[in-house]
């Protein structure tokens, strides 16, 4: 590795470039090295790796600033404490993604391979990145609301520390496949179509591997449950994705690791709807309380409250609390909570309740129910009468 060319001299880019100057260069030298523009040209496919390698590092942010402080030993195994710093699978540029792009699929090289697949090349390292795995997370309303760390255990696929991730037990017995010459896919002719399939000698990796890891099966990685702490930030709803960078499955023998995306699910409350960053509640009240007015409690997210109902209060009335709310993700601002109280009407009277009660209601008379006599004026207008 210690002859490995500086990555910007690989591109012939400066070490300021923009991304669309290191984009431009990479694709006219894609262009000027690809195999199949170079049949049987070792050397030209060398370079064209070399370019793949180079971009691939230098387009992803967090890459190209991890080489700009490290040179090569960024991406040596174990030079980022197990990858994790570096940026994940969101920032990955497979080669043949911007190839597609440069030919726009229109009948150029790709017809050639059939499908797809056929135009996935391996680095000569043999390393591939890791898969992104999804985590689906229950959490509480409550929970959601202020925020939490939560410390999940997953199983998934972890470096091999026996190893240092190169799946070779001694760390030297890694060479390049002799039957496909490191591509991991090898062609067969099949009538006048030209194929390719995995290479079933290296399994699609472009290496071989003379003594394999008794740990990890030659594989540099290898099924683990780990125990990975995630934040959860305050103001996450019911479907809010979080993504934890690198912390996906490891990559074969010191590939990229994917990343963890966590998809939150919030638990119904029994007291609280939630409507964005509202919530929502109904208290029930006595109905004494509805005619006379005074204090009612009531709930909130943060424990007990209480609201002054005014004298009058007709049920289904809504209060609204500001501020009481759910914190927005991205404002920081709260949202309200908005109280419907609702009468209750007494189920159980004793003798004297009831006729202190139809004392008061022959009292009140018809003039005294505003809800009663705005309904029976529009009713006689409906009968015609
Ligand atoms: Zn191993
Ligand atoms: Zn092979």
């Amino acid at each position: 590795m210690a002859t490995k060319r500086d990555y910007y001299d690989v591109l012939g880019a400066s070490k300021d470039a923009s991304a669309s100057e290191l984009k431009k260069a990479y694709r006219k030298l894609a262009l000027k090295y690809h195999p199949d523009k170079n049949p049987d040209d070792a050397k030209a496919e060398e370079q064209f790796k070399e370019l793949g390698e180079a971009y691939e590092a230098l387009s992803d942010e967090d890459k190209r600033a991890a080489y700009d402080r490290y040179g090569h030993a960024a991406f040596e195994n174990g030079g980022g404490g197990g990858g994790g710093g570096f940026g994940g699978g969101g920032g990955f540029h497979d080669a043949s993604d911007i190839f597609s792009q440069v030919f726009g699929g229109g009948g150029g090289f790709e017809d050639l391979f059939g499908g797809g697949g056929g135009r996935r090349r391996r680095k000569p390292s043999g390393r591939q990145p890791g898969s992104d795995l999804r985590y689906d997370l229950e959490i509480s309303l409550e929970e959601a609301a202020e925020g939490i760390q939560k410390e999940l255990e997953i199983e998934k696929l972890e470096a091999c520390d026996s190893c240092n991730s190169s799946g070779s037990k001694s760390g030297n017995g890694r060479s390049t496949c002799t039957t496909c010459g490191g591509h991991g896919v090898v062609t067969r002719q099949g009538g006048i179509f030209i194929q390719q399939i995995e290479c079933p000698a290296c399994h699609g990796s472009g290496q071989t591997i003379s003594d394999p890891c008794s740990d990890c099966s030659g594989e540099g990685r290898k099924t683990e449950t780990s125990r990975i702490k995630i934040n959860i930030p305050a103001g996450v709803d019911d479907g809010t994705r979080l993504r934890s960078t690198g912390n996906g499955d490891a990559g074969m023998r010191g590939g990229q690791p994917g990343d963890l995306y966590v998809f939150l699910h919030i638990k119904k409350h029994e007291i609280f709807e939630r409507d964005g960053d509202d919530l929502f509640c109904e208290v029930p009240m006595p109905f004494s309380t509805a005619a006379l007015g005074g204090e009612l409690e009531v709930p909130t997210l943060e424990g007990r409250s209480s609201i002054k109902v005014p004298a009058g209060t007709q049920g289904g009335t809504t209060f609204r609390l500001r501020n009481r709310g759910i914190k927005d993700l991205r404002t920081g601002g709260k949202g309200d909570l908005h109280i419907e109280v609702q009468v209750e009407v007494p189920t159980k009277l004793n003798s004297e309740q009831k006729d202190k009660l139809t004392e008061f209601s022959e009292s009140i008379g018809e003039e005294n129910n505003p809800m009663q006599e705005s309904f029976f004026e529009k009713a006689k207008k409906f009968f015609g009468a």
